[in-house]
C-alpha cells in the first residue's frame, strides 16, 4: 500500500520519542549519540531549557501576527545579527532554501536598481547545495537534484571549488553575483582555502558584483568563528543562514550589506511566516548562547580534542577511511567502504552521523556538547568501523 507520506526521503527505520542533549531516546528507552544534530540544526542539543523557556514563553502569549505589523522579537533578533555580523539588515524566512532564494533575488534586484537588469546571472561551486526551489536546483546545477525537474531557471552556472581561474573566466558582463559555501556541507565538507575565498573576494570587487556566502550549514559557531567566512578575513555582501539559528525551530535569514540590499524596498519581497514572533524568540535565545568569544572558544577547544582522536580513527582503519577533513565541529570522513555502511554501523553502536556527497559521512553534533561525548562519538566510529572491517576480511 502507498505510505500516506511522499516516498521522498529514504529513512532509517529509527524514530525517537525524546532528546536531552546530545542525546535522542526512542520508544524503547534506548540513548542514541546524536552526532549529526538533525543535520546541523539542533546547535544546542536537544530540549534546552533556555530554549524550551524561550519558545513557551512566547507561546503563551503571541505565536503570530504577520508582518503587517511591527514584530519586536524580529527586531531583537536583526539588532543581534547585525550586531555580531557585516551586515546592516536581515530578512528572516522559514529555511534555508528560502534564504538562498532572497539572496539571488536580491542580487538581481540590486543590478536592475543601478539599471543593470542585463546582470543577472550567478555563478556557483560544482557540488555545492543551496537548496530545493527551482531557483536553487538551477544555481547548484546537480544532476541529482535537477533530473525530470526541467526547463531549469536561466541565469546560472556552477565553477569547480578552490579554482580561482576557473571563477575568474566565468565572470562575463551578465554576472551578478557570486555564491559560495565557505564550507561545501552536502557536497562532502569540502572547505575552500582561505586564500580562495581572498581570491573570490578580489574578484568581485575588481568586477564590483556580489558576493553571497551560503552559511546554511556551516555558519552559526559551527567552525568555532560564529560564521566561517570570518576564518578567511573576508565579508560576503550577503549572506544566507538557517538550521542553526532556531536551533530546531523552522528559521532562516538572509543578512546583507545596505549598499547590496538598496532595491529590495516595500513589497519586493515577503513571506506570510518569515520572522514568526515564535521564532524569533527562539532566534534570540540561541543568538545570546552562542555570539559570544567564550563560547565560541570553547567549540574550538572541544574540537580540537575530537579532531586528534578522529584522526587517529583514520589512521587504525585505512581500509576503512581515507582521511578526516573539515573544520571545528563541521566534519566529514571521506571513506573507502560504502559511506551508507558506516552510517549503519554506527546505528548499531547507538550512534547518528549524517550521510554526504563524495561517498562521506559527516559528523555534526551540537556545538554545546561536551568534550567527553565528542570523545565517545568517536570511540563509536571506532568500533563501528572495527565491526565493518572484520566483515570486509572475512
Ligand atoms: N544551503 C545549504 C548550505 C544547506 O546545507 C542547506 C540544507 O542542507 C540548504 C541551503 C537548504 O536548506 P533547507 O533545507 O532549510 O531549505
Amino acid at each position: 500500500m502507498i505510505s500516506p507520506v511522499l516516498p521522498t526521503y529514504a529513512r532509517a527505520p529509527l524514530s525517537f520519542v525524546s532528546g536531552e542533549g546530545s542525546w535522542l531516546i526512542d520508544e524503547q528507552g534506548k540513548r542514541y549519540l546524536d552526532a549529526g544534530a538533525g543535520i546541523a540544526v539542533s546547535i544546542l542539543g536537544h530540549a534546552h531549557p533556555g530554549l524550551v523557556e524561550a519558545l513557551s514563553a512566547q507561546a503563551s502569549k503571541l505565536w503570530h501576527t504577520s508582518n503587517l505589523y511591527e514584530i519586536p522579537n524580529q527586531l531583537r533578533l536583526a539588532e543581534l545579527l547585525v550586531a555580531n555580523t557585516f551586515a546592516d539588515n536581515v530578512f528572516f524566512t522559514n529555511s534555508g532554501t528560502e534564504a538562498t532564494e532572497a539572496a539571488v533575488k536580491m542580487a538581481r534586484k540590486y543590478w536592475s536598481f543601478h539599471g543593470q537588469a542585463e546582470r543577472f546571472k550567478v555563478i556557483a561551486l560544482k557540488n555545492s547545495f543551496h537548496g530545493r526551489t527551482l531557483a536553487m536546483i538551477s544555481a547548484s546545477g546537480n544532476e541529482k537534484h535537477t533530473a525530470g525537474f526541467g526547463p531549469l531557471l536561466d541565469g546560472f552556472c556552477q565553477v569547480a571549488p578552490n579554482d580561482p581561474e576557473a571563477l575568474a573566466a566565468a565572470i562575463d558582463e551578465n554576472t551578478a553575483a557570486v555564491m559560495v559555501e565557505p564550507i561545501l556541507g552536502e557536497g562532502g565538507i569540502i572547505p575552500l582555502t582561505d586564500s580562495y575565498l581572498r581570491q573570490v573576494r578580489r574578484l568581485c570587487d575588481e568586477h564590483r558584483i556580489l558576493l553571497i556566502a551560503d552559511e546554511i550549514q556551516c555558519g552559526m559557531g559551527r567552525t568555532g568563528k560564529l560564521f566561517a567566512h570570518e576564518w578567511a578575513g573576508v565579508t560576503p555582501d550577503i549572506m544566507a543562514i538557517a538550521k542553526g539559528i532556531g536551533g530546531g525551530f523552522p528559521l532562516g535569514a538572509c543578512l546583507a550589506t545596505e549598499a547590496a540590499s538598496v532595491g529590495m524596498t516595500a513589497g519586493a519581497h515577503g513571506s506570510t511566516f518569515g520572522g514568526n514572533p515564535l521564532a524569533c524568540a527562539v532566534g534570540i535565545a540561541v543568538m545570546e548562547e552562542v555570539a559570544n568569544e567564550e563560547f565560541l572558544e570553547g567549540v574550538r577547544r572541544r574540537a580540537g580534542r575530537l579532531r586528534q582522536r578522529l584522526e587517529s580513527v583514520v589512521s587504525s582503519h585505512p581500509d576503512i577511511f581515507e582521511e578526516v577533513r573539515g573544520q571545528g565541529l563541521i566534519l566529514g570522513f571521506s571513506c573507502r567502504v560504502s559511506n551508507m555502511d558506516v552510517i549503519e554501523a554506527g546505528y548499531a553502536k547507538e550512534l547518528l552521523l549524517v550521510p554526504g556527497g563524495d561517498n562521506t559521512v559527516r559528523l555534526l553534533p551540537p556545538l554545546n556538547a561536551t568534550e567527553d561525548e565528542l570523545l565517545e562519538v568517536a570511540d563509536r566510529i571506532d568500533r563501528a568501523a572495527a565491526d565493518l572491517g572484520t566483515v570486509n576480511h572475512a
